[in-house]
């Protein structure tokens, strides 16, 4: 017996760049630059939402 449980999208803090919204770079001479993160693009927080898939079977020792 399969069962799916869904987890509703909610607000959280983007983590790959903390909730700043911009990641932080060094290039190979030391400079260092800035740029949009990905994720979030730039507002620092993401939606996150899940569906899980539990497979649920008799044990009959
Ligand atoms: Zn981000």
């Amino acid at each position: 017996m399969k069962r799916k449980v869904e987890k509703k999208a909610k607000i959280a803090l983007c983590r790959l760049c903390h909730g700043t919204g911009l990641l932080r770079h060094k290039d190979a001479a030391g400079h260092q630059y800035e740029r949009q993160c990905p994720q979030c693009e730039g507002s620092g927080r993401v939606k996150v939402s899940a569906v899980m898939e539990f497979d649920i079977k008799p044990y009959k020792g």
